[in-house]
């Protein structure tokens, strides 16, 4: 099947129960993105700094562009300019960061936390105890220009349904449980960015409202780049 058939397929089951698709093009070259583009797609994640702002320059300007891997704050400031959500931040330095290069660009950039939720020691993520520690504390209050918009998870690479349902139910209620806790009157929280190729039917059941979908619309990589590759 052809990208363009892959997206119509995934955008009917994905969109009819409200869930929006995030298109992972990681790795992959810039006329595959223009094929999903051509078919209508305008949000895709890429897990590489410097992949992402390369086809940020190539591509249209409508395109929403969100970073789905890990960040290193030295390079923050590559894609402040236009970045429109940034998946995965796990610690307060570097969401400072996030909130000085966006100041210095003079908008406010949407972040999810990304919390750890899976069986594996190679992921990145917050705990749950971190991520309480992070909204309680003092610097999080000075911080004017992020946005949490939601929270995001990896769950264990594992052909278990039961185990990946259970990490995402637990995303889920941790997710609940901080909407009323520390964004009661906040519209603007109520992203939660789970599932993948392998498992996003299972994550849609469980709750999210954004999945990451890479290989099941371009086919599979040639170049694995794994969660635990620095960006
Ligand atoms: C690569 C990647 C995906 C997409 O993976 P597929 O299995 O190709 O759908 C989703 N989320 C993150 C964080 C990724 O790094």
């Amino acid at each position: 099947m052809s990208i363009t058939d892959n997206l119509k397929t995934l955008k009917a089951e994905i969109e009819s129960v409200s869930v929006k698709l995030v298109a992972v093009s990681k790795t992959k070259p810039i006329e595959d993105l223009q094929e999903a583009y051509n078919a209508g797609q305008r949000i895709f994640g890429e897990n590489q700094v410097q992949e992402l702002a390369d086809k940020y320059e190539k591509l249209p300007k409508d395109i929403e562009w969100h970073l789905i891997g890990h960040l290193q704050t030295n390079k923050v400031k590559y894609i402040a300019p236009f970045i429109s959500i940034i998946h995965s931040v796990d610690s307060m330095k570097l969401l400072q960061e996030i909130n000085k290069q966006a100041q210095k660009n003079n908008r406010i950039i949407d972040c999810l936390l990304q919390i750890y939720i899976a069986d594996e020691e190679t992921k990145y993520g917050l705990g749950f105890d971190e991520v309480i520690e992070l909204l309680e504390s003092q610097e999080f209050t000075e911080l004017e220009n992020i946005r949490i918009v939601g929270l995001m998870g990896i769950a264990t690479n594992i052909e278990n349904d039961k185990q990946i349902k259970e990490e995402f139910y637990e995303l889920k209620t941790l997710f609940d449980g901080i909407k009323i806790s520390y964004f009661k009157n906040q519209d603007s929280f109520k992203e939660l960015s789970m599932g993948m190729s392998a498992d996003y039917k299972i994550a849609i059941d469980q709750g999210s409202t954004l999945v990451r979908i890479g290989s099941d619309i371009f086919g599979e990589r040639v170049i694995k780049h794994f969660q635990n590759e620095d960006n």
